[in-house]
């Protein structure tokens, strides 16, 4: 089980798991299993002894806060989730800059929430499937014009009155959303002054097979906006060292 303990006198965090520290260990039939968990133990007994005489809490992480700005899978990235003390509510930084080494926690005051920066066609997977689709193809120039047809239609719409797609995306900052039917309507009607006759009934076609599930979904692109809050006036902290400390420093 992870435990997440916080210094309340140093904003400190500690991540007490036994494999989240270590991850990149190559199977080693030599070293046991108890050689993790001494490892794991001797980062703990590190974390007490430099924050001997703080006051310690646990925090609970908070359910489904996890975000990250790269694919799950990837193992150098930044991810945030929140974490709570039950009055307080914080922001946990975790990040890596080399494969090879430990995970790291930061503990930020404030909170998160992602911003959507741009709703897009798929144009190059709708380019393709339409001259997979289609029999004869349209042309390159009536390609283009859906294309441009779309995005203009797209650039109206807000990400707030679109339905999500609960979609497996690799990319967790990239959502796919169904086009509205208002707006919908609107590309159909306007194909009209693209496609003729026969053609535009196969792209009518093609449009209720994709907009559903398939290239018609817009993707949405989101950002991590991270909103910092000023930490509150420490209270009276004496300035003597705590008393083993003290001991210490005299027999020198
Ligand atoms: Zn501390």
């Amino acid at each position: 089980m992870n435990q997440l303990i916080r210094c309340k006198d140093c904003d400190e965090i500690f991540m007490k798991t036994p494999f989240d520290q270590h991850p990149e260990y190559p199977f080693d039939p030599g070293r046991s299993f108890e050689t993790f968990r001494t490892i794991e133990a001797d980062d703990y007994q590190e974390f007490l002894i430099h924050h001997q005489g703080h006051q310690l809490e646990d925090l609970e992480i908070i359910e489904d806060s996890f975000v990250s700005e790269k694919a799950y899978f990837e193992p150098i990235k930044t991810s945030f989730f929140k974490a709570t003390n039950g009055k307080e509510k914080f922001v946990i930084k975790k990040f890596r800059k080399k494969i090879n080494e430990p995970l790291k926690y930061l503990l930020i005051r404030g909170d998160y929430s992602l911003k959507c920066t741009a709703i897009k066609v798929q144009s190059g997977e709708v380019s393709k499937q339409l001259k997979r689709e289609l029999n004869p193809p349209p042309s390159q120039n009536r390609i283009d014009a859906f294309l441009k047809l779309c995005q203009t239609i797209t650039e109206d719409i807000e990400v707030k009155d679109l339905e999500r797609i609960p979609e497996e995306s690799h990319r967790p900052l990239e959502i796919y959303y169904k086009m509205d039917d208002i707006h919908l309507m609107y590309l159909l009607r306007n194909c009209r002054n693209i496609f003729k006759g026969q053609e535009y009934s196969a792209m009518e076609e093609f449009i209720h097979r994709h907009k559903d599930d398939g290239v018609l979904l817009l993707k949405a692109t989101y950002k991590i906006q991270l909103s910092e809050r000023v930490k509150p006036d420490k209270k009276f902290i004496p300035t003597s060292l705590p008393l083993k400390e003290a001991r210490i420093m005299e027999k020198k």
